[in-house]
């Protein structure tokens, strides 16, 4: 695997290590925010590394449970936890991590990868949903397609939903790819789960989608603490804090670990502008 420098990475990604990406969700925290941790990995294909995962994912949880000024709530990827080895192995690994995320009243969002995996995600969040009802949640990304009708069904089984637009290369076939449809579609299942959701998240950076959430709220009377707005970690820092006092929930998604080249691949292809800021943090070291 090619290592890059951190340093490269140090705008978007807290620490390579734990110990070092505590202290920064300690001070994020202080700020008034909210946080999600995620260590970072994906696309295991090994079994012994899969199940390294699954503890490293409950090793996360008891540290966070083991400082009381932390929040219990993370995000991790089933494709590393054995989800492309076999489903019922993921299966198993999952209820192993969400026993304990239970054990120590936790949270855990089961972010969403590219669409090869989606219906596996969906039929592995769906088993465990009645089960580990108040400990888990899942991701729904805007550009796909199907994505109203499956914001529709998670309201109907009272499942916390994070909302984004989605960051994987996907075929037009199965998902919208101009900026216009996508905030529409985007749009249209912030309504949907505002209206009739379960504590939804509402994540993503652009003021259009934070502005029309916040409106519809009131126009439908919808209380700030019925949902709750999420960003990334580095990213629009002051937005974050802006939007906490503006009396809302914010909270931000802290990825740590060596693991970082993927994730900080997709933000950099997200937008030129978080190029600049590499760059910036290239000629400051
Ligand atoms: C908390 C969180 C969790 C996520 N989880 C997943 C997941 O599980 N699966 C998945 O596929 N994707 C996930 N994503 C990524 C998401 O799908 C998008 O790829 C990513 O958020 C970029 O879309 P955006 O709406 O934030 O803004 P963009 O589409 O990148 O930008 C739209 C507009 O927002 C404004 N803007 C954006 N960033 C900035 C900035 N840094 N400074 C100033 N203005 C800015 C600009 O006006 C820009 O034109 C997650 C995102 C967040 C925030």
């Amino acid at each position: 695997m090619l290592r890059l420098p951190f340093f490269l990475a140090r705008g978007f990604v807290a620490s390579e290590t734990l110990s070092g990406a505590i202290p920064i969700i300690s001070g994020l925290h202080d700020k008034g925010l909210l946080t999600t941790v995620d260590l970072l990995g994906e696309h295991v294909t090994r079994r012994d590394l899969a199940l390294l995962g699954r503890d490293e994912y409950i090793r996360l949880l008891q540290k966070l449970a083991s400082e009381a000024q932390l929040e219990r709530n993370i995000s991790i990827k089933l494709s590393m936890i054995g989800q492309v080895i076999d489903e019922d192995f993921c299966y198993e690994n999952l209820c192993a991590l969400l026993d304990e995320a239970r054990a120590l009243n936790a949270f855990v969002r089961l972010d969403m990868e590219g669409s090869s995996i989606l219906d596996s995600s969906l039929r592995l969040f769906e088993s465990v949903l009645p089960e580990y009802r108040a400990h888990v949640g899942i991701v729904l990304q805007a550009y796909l397609k199907r994505t109203e009708e499956d914001v529709k069904r998670m309201c109907r089984l009272g499942a916390r939903v994070r909302l984004c637009k989605g960051a994987y290369r996907e075929p037009s076939t199965i998902a919208w790819q101009r900026m216009p449809k996508i905030r529409t579609q985007f749009i249209r299942c912030m309504h949907i789960l505002l209206r009739d959701g379960n504590y939804p998240a509402i994540a993503t950076h652009d003021d259009t989608l934070i502005e029309s959430t916040k409106a519809y709220a009131l126009e439908k009377s919808i209380d700030a603490s019925r949902f709750e707005f999420q960003m990334l970690y580095g990213l629009r820092p002051k937005t974050q804090v802006r939007i906490v006092r503006d009396g809302y929930n914010m909270r931000v998604y802290v990825p740590y670990g060596r693991m970082w080249l993927p994730y900080y691949a997709r933000r950099l292809r997200e937008r030129p502008e978080n190029v600049t800021f590499l760059l910036r943090n290239f000629l400051r070291s």
